[in-house]
C-alpha cells in the first residue's frame, strides 16, 4: 500500500563467518538494543510526518480563499489547524525527550528510555494516520490528487505503527517492562510529575498512580488503555515545560480534561488558536 520506494533490501549469507555480539543464549536480549533504536526511528519518523502533513495544511489555507477570506482565517478551519500543530509539536516533544534520554548515561534515563520508547512508538505511530488525514482534509479535492504529497505521506502513515513491533506489541513491552523493571514506573511517574504543578497532570498522575498500584482485571486486555493514558501524560508534562502556554493549556484541556473521542478540531472557545498557528508557520501574523 505505501513505502513503495523504501530502500530495504534481503540478504542471503552463504557460507560466511559469523561472530556472537552478545551473550550466547541471549539472542533476543541482544537484538532488543538494536529494536529500540529502529523502534525509536518509527517515533520520529512519524512526527516528521505529522510535521510534514500540517506544513502542507498550512500552505494550502493560508493561499485558498472561500467564503470571503482565506481559509486560515475562518474560526474552524483555525480549530483543525490547531489541533493539528498541536499533535505535531506534542510527538516532537516525546521523540526529542526519548532522543535525550538515550544520548544519555544514567541509570534513570536508560529506564526512561526502556519504557518510553515503547511508549512513544505506539502512541505517535499510532496518531500519524488521522493526522496525515485531517491535513489532507484540509486541502479539499486537491489533498487526494496524486500529484500532491499528501497520498503519499497518507500511505505511509499506517506502516511505522505496523513495523518493528506493532501497536500491541509495543503496549505488551510496557507490560514487560513494568514487571522486569519496576523502576521504569518510577522514572516515568517521577518525569511526567515535572509538571505537576498544573492541576491536570497532579489529577493525571493520581490515575495512573492508582492504576498501577492495583491494576485489577486483565492486564494484558487493557494494556492499550494504560498505555494510552501514560503518552497522553507524558506529552502533557513536555508541552507544560518547552511550549508557550497558549499551546500547553489546549493540549491539557483537549486530551486531559476533555470526555469523549479525541477528533481533531474539537479544541475548546477558550483556545488561542491563532497564537498556536502563529508558533506553526512561525509568521508574527497572517
Ligand atoms: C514495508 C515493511 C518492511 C519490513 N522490513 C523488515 C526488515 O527489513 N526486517 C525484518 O526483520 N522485518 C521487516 N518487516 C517485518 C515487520 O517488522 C513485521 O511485519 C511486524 O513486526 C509485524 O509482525 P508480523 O507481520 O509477523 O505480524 P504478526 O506478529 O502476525 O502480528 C499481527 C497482529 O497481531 C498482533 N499481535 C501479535 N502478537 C500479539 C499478542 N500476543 N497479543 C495481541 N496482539 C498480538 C500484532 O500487534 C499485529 O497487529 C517489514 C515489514 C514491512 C511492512
Amino acid at each position: 500500500m505505501g513505502n513503495a520506494s523504501n530502500a530495504s533490501g534481503e540478504v542471503e549469507l552463504r557460507a560466511a563467518q559469523g561472530f556472537l555480539v552478545g551473550e550466547e543464549g541471549r539472542g533476543v536480549a541482544t537484538i532488543l538494543e538494536m529494536v529500540s533504536l529502529t523502534r525509536f526511528d518509527c517515533m520520529i519518523g512519524s512526527a516528521a510526518g505529522m510535521r510534514m502533513a500540517l506544513s502542507q495544511a498550512m500552505h494550502h489555507t493560508i493561499q485558498r480563499w472561500a467564503f470571503g477570506r482565506p481559509l486560515v482565517q475562518q474560526p474552524l478551519m483555525q480549530n483543525v489547524l490547531a489541533d493539528l500543530a498541536l499533535e505535531s509539536e506534542a510527538a516532537l516533544l516525546m521523540g526529542m525527550r526519548m532522543a535525550a534520554a538515550l544520548d544519555t548515561d544514567s541509570e534513570e534515563e536508560r529506564l526512561l528510555a526502556r519504557i518510553g520508547v515503547a511508549i512513544g512508538k505506539y502512541w505517535i505511530c499510532k496518531r500519524a494516520p488521522q493526522h496525515a488525514f485531517e491535513a489532507m482534509e484540509c486541502i479539499g479535492g486537491t489533498g487526494v490528487m496524486e500529484t500532491c504529497m499528501m497520498p503519499r505521506l497518507y500511505r505511509e502513515a499506517p506502516i511505522n505503527a505496523i513495523w518493528e513491533g506493532s501497536g500491541n506489541i509495543q503496549c505488551l513491552d510496557v507490560l514487560r517492562a513494568l514487571h522486569k523493571s519496576p523502576q521504569t514506573a518510577e522514572v516515568l511517574l517521577a518525569e511526567i510529575g515535572q509538571a505537576a504543578q498544573h492541576p491536570a497532570i497532579r489529577a493525571g498522575l493520581q490515575r495512573l498512580q492508582q492504576r498501577l498500584q492495583s491494576p485489577g482485571g486483565d492486564l494484558e486486555f487493557s494494556a492499550r488503555q494504560l498505555v494510552d493514558e501514560m503518552a497522553v501524560l507524558l506529552q502533557a508534562s513536555l508541552m507544560l515545560r518547552y511550549a508557550p502556554a497558549s499551546s500547553s493549556e489546549a493540549f491539557c484541556t483537549s486530551r486531559l480534561l476533555a470526555t469523549g473521542a479525541h477528533l481533531y478540531g474539537s479544541l475548546p472557545s477558550q483556545t488561542e488558536a491563532q497564537a498556536i498557528l502563529r508558533r506553526a508557520w512561525a509568521v508574527a501574523d497572517f
